[in-house]
């Protein structure tokens, strides 16, 4: 099954899995509202792909991969900083909290999701993606765009001195 996802898309998440269902696009960064906060351009897009399947004992799960190209702000310089996202996440699905394992037997590799008759599809991938960013986006050491320009303004103004003297007066 090939869809398209936007703000209205919603399925059914346990049969999705049960029917081992799949959707795919390529979603415009600027379908995702709160993801813009963390941009320096919205311009590009994501590739999306939500598949449901059953796994061993008949459990029920979602996987949702995500790729895209992402302009982060760099937390040094503030100048747009290139990100590969890539995110997979598999997501067992569970009727009610008795069915979530103690968090001592929890996976890494997988989350949990409550089985919902209308789940927001484009939410989903949102929250994902707000996860997979990194909290404080930098250059490497040394790239940093307007590094130099930051060195030249601190350099003391040889007139400052002066500026500062008459302003005594
Ligand atoms: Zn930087």
């Amino acid at each position: 099954m090939a869809a398209s996802i936007n703000q209205s898309t919603v399925i059914n998440n346990i049969e999705f899995a049960q029917k081992a269902l799949e959707i795919h696009d390529i979603i415009p960064l600027l379908q995702f509202s709160r993801l813009g906060d963390s941009l320096a351009s919205t311009s590009g897009e994501l590739d999306c792909r939500l598949s449901g399947g059953k796994g061993v004992n008949n459990i029920a799960y979602l996987q949702l991969q995500v790729q895209g190209r992402l302009q982060l702000v760099c937390q040094r310089c503030l100048q747009p900083l290139v990100h590969d996202l890539s995110v997979d996440v598999r997501y067992v699905l569970v009727r009610n909290e008795s069915e979530m394992p103690a968090p001592e037997d929890e996976s890494d590799d997988e989350d949990y999701l409550p089985v919902e008759t209308e789940m927001p599809v484009l939410e989903l991938i949102e929250d994902e993606v707000l996860l997979a960013l990194p909290i404080a986006p930098r250059h490497e050491d040394g790239q940093c765009a307007s590094e130099n320009k930051i060195d030249e303004y601190r350099k003391p103004n040889p007139f400052a001195k002066l500026e500062a003297l008459k302003s005594k007066k």
